[in-house]
């Protein structure tokens, strides 16, 4: 059990900060969704279940130094309305599929606003060939990348341009709904979603999360302005965090808004397992059901930890690419990085002069 210890020694390195869905929820999606597999794939999936758990959250690490991976982790899909005759209706009229999207509104646009929904559907295909050549570090990678994004689209505010709520004052509800919510309560959630499942249209089936994680934007603003109102500055608190005094929303205010909501984060997190499951085993389904359990070798899993360990050093080198401070808007509701907030709302002011021309 070497690369345990491997393991263990390179997470123990890595200072742990936050993320969309938080590192909790991503990990935890991550690891569920393995245990939705059938037996011919259950083997290979577990086998690999820490590597596929820790590196749950590469692609937010590497959203500000890999060209082109921020807009894979949304999609504003209001910022289309006006094109589809008003408010929420771009999400049920949009291009489903890559190539008639870039025909109708270029592809400059499209990654300006995200891709979420094309962006799986493309990493579907691209594991179907993984499965095709039993490239086992492929199938490793795309399988733990792919559910990262699985897990994006199934957040309501990773539908919306108001993805933090600083266009309704409402600043730092992005990471209280997917890091702080399911941190106080995931314990009451019930994480087992049954079997895996074939999917007809995998394309039509990404869009469908977003259009459902859309439809429940509206419940989590809203609830959250009517509590604020009611709780005054009771809204927030102090808390020790890794030797730190920060300033959170309170456990009062997270108990009345995960109470009024009734469910929604736990419903979001299991759709996003059991969607994860059905990707993985539909692509390998597509790819002619391989053998994969004989692909797992302890040397196999031990130069990928290394490769990867490379990598995350390199993101963390690299200078940083403008994008969306998803990540960077977790419990503490502000933004620590002050480079990379400066450079957002450079970022920010330039696309919205764009959006009002
Ligand atoms: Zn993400």
């Amino acid at each position: 059990m070497k690369y345990y210890l491997l393991l263990s020694l390179f997470y123990l390195l890595h200072p742990l900060t936050s993320h969309a869905w938080g590192f909790f929820g991503h990990r935890q999606i991550n690891r569920m969704a393995v245990f939705t597999l059938p037996p011919e794939m259950i083997g290979f999936y577990k086998y690999y279940i820490v590597y596929i758990t820790e590196n749950a959250t590469n692609p937010d690490n590497r959203r500000y130094v890999v060209e082109g991976e921020a807009p894979r982790h949304f999609i504003d899909a209001d910022v289309y309305d006006k094109y589809y005759g008003g408010k929420g209706q771009a999400i049920l009229q949009l291009p489903r599929y890559w190539k008639q999207a870039v025909e109708r509104f270029s592809e400059d646009t499209l990654m300006a606003y995200g891709i979420v929904p094309w962006h799986i559907e493309k990493m579907k295909r691209q594991l179907v060939q993984a499965f095709k050549i039993r490239d086992s570090k492929a199938i490793l990678r795309i399988s733990t990348d792919l559910a990262h994004y699985i897990a994006d689209a199934n957040v309501p505010l990773h539908t919306t341009e108001n993805y933090n709520g600083q266009l309704s004052n409402q600043n730092g509800i992005h990471g209280f709904w997917e890091s702080r919510l399911p941190e106080l309560f995931a314990k009451e959630y019930n994480f087992f979603v049954g079997q895996a499942q074939l999917i007809d249209n995998t394309q039509l089936y990404a869009w469908e999360a977003v259009i459902q994680a859309h439809a429940a934007l509206d419940s989590v603003l809203h609830y959250e302005k009517e509590l604020t109102q009611k709780f005054g500055e009771k809204k927030y608190a102090f808390e020790q965090r890794n030797g730190q005094t920060i300033r959170t929303y309170s456990r009062d205010f997270s108990t009345a808004y995960h109470k009024i909501l009734a469910g929604q984060v736990e419903r979001q997190m299991r759709k996003a397992i059991k969607m994860v499951g059905d990707l993985w085993y539909t692509a390998w389904i597509e790819a002619g059901s391989p053998e994969i359990f004989t692909l797992t070798n302890e040397e196999t899993l031990k130069k990928e930890i290394e490769d990867t360990e490379e990598e995350k050093k390199q993101w963390q080198q690299a200078p940083l690419i403008p994008g969306r401070p998803h990540e960077t808007t977790s419990q503490e509701c502000c933004c620590n990085d002050e480079n990379i907030l400066q450079k957002y709302q450079a970022y920010y002011l330039k696309r919205k002069e764009e959006n009002n021309e």
